[in-house]
């Protein structure tokens, strides 16, 4: 997305000078104890190039996969007669799931890799996509706040709202619909979906659907205009890229925005672009489908009424 990930790998790779670095004090006495230690350690870096550049070539390594882990028993031997193991003569990445590399490679049943970011990563990331996501203007709009006794006086409503946690949870969330009067937690648990994933790192943005039209409206004026300041012009780039990158996009409160022919066209092409790259929309509403039919019809309804799951947010509550 842009520099937030080159700033969170410059920290990975200092993590790993750093252990390699504490290791090597470490190691230094037992090396100067045992010089052929530096030889045998030179042989495995020479052999472990050699069958990589073979397996580059599509060449077979057998013979010197033999030799590579009889010159690691040799080492384990040597460093035996010290009283240390080869993990302990080891530099140790801070984070041991990933080796400091901020990636998991997982291989799937099929065959393929499966690349996910690992918890170091989205730790270090968390507090930029927090602050980026918006959900900071409802700073009680969270799972942690309490909320499940908030819907438990509604079996059906406490059931509804257990689930999207749990999916929140797997990072599985559907496109959604929140719908129902107002004051029945629909923002509420958006909210708390979305700082759920910025707590994991993952990208989220909270906006007012009015808000996201009117942001919108301004990107196609600048694109028109012949000049406009520069700093304007990139704080409106950022936020239009969240709108269509963000992996969770909460648009609050459809239906009481402005309504024209060409802020119409730019929702339908956002939520297009969305749907084509995967990513999730939440959207709430206080009306109801019917009404959303009639409000909206055409192609935008369609689109919702395709792609989109229905939660109905009816118990009777307090909370917007
Ligand atoms: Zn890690």
């Amino acid at each position: 997305m842009d520099s937030v990930y080159e700033d969170v790998r410059s920290i990975l790779e200092n993590r790993r000078i750093r252990s390699e670095i504490l290791q090597e004090q470490k190691n230094e006495q037992i090396r100067k104890e045992n010089p052929e230690l530096d030889k045998i350690e030179q042989e495995i870096a020479d052999t472990t190039e050699q069958i990589l550049l073979n397996s580059l070539d599509g060449k077979s390594s057998e013979d010197l996969e033999g030799e590579l882990r009889r010159l690691n028993r040799k080492k384990e031997r040597i460093l035996a007669t010290c009283g240390i193991s080869m993990d302990e003569f080891e530099a140790k990445p801070y984070c041991s799931k990933c080796g400091d590399t901020g990636y998991i490679r997982e291989e799937g049943k099929d065959g393929s890799e499966k690349v996910t970011l690992c918890e170091c990563i989205r730790t270090l990331i968390a507090p930029v996509m927090i602050n980026r996501s918006g959900v900071e203007k409802y700073p009680d709009f969270s799972f942690e706040k309490g909320s499940d006794e908030f819907f438990s006086s509604d079996p059906r409503m406490l059931e509804t709202y257990t689930k999207l946690k749990l999916l929140t949870e797997k990072e599985r969330i559907p496109n959604a619909v929140f719908y129902g009067r107002s004051g029945k937690g629909k923002t509420f648990t958006a909210v708390a979906i979305a700082r759920r994933y910025a707590q994991k790192g993952r990208s989220s943005f909270v906006i007012r659907l009015a808000e996201a039209q009117e942001l919108m409206m301004e990107h196609r004026k600048m694109i028109q205009a012949f000049y406009t300041p520069a700093d304007k012009e990139r704080a409106v780039e950022r936020k239009v890229a969240y709108l269509s990158q963000a992996d969770l996009l909460v648009l609050d409160d459809l239906g009481v925005e402005p309504r024209t022919g060409n802020t119409e066209a730019d929702l339908l092409n956002l939520l297009d672009t969305r749907i084509l790259a995967g990513k999730t929309t939440i959207i709430t509403t206080n009306f109801d489908m019917e009404s959303l039919k009639d409000r909206y019809g055409g192609r935008f309804f369609d689109r919702i009424d395709r792609n989109f799951a229905r939660f109905h947010f009816s118990m009777e509550g307090t909370r917007a």
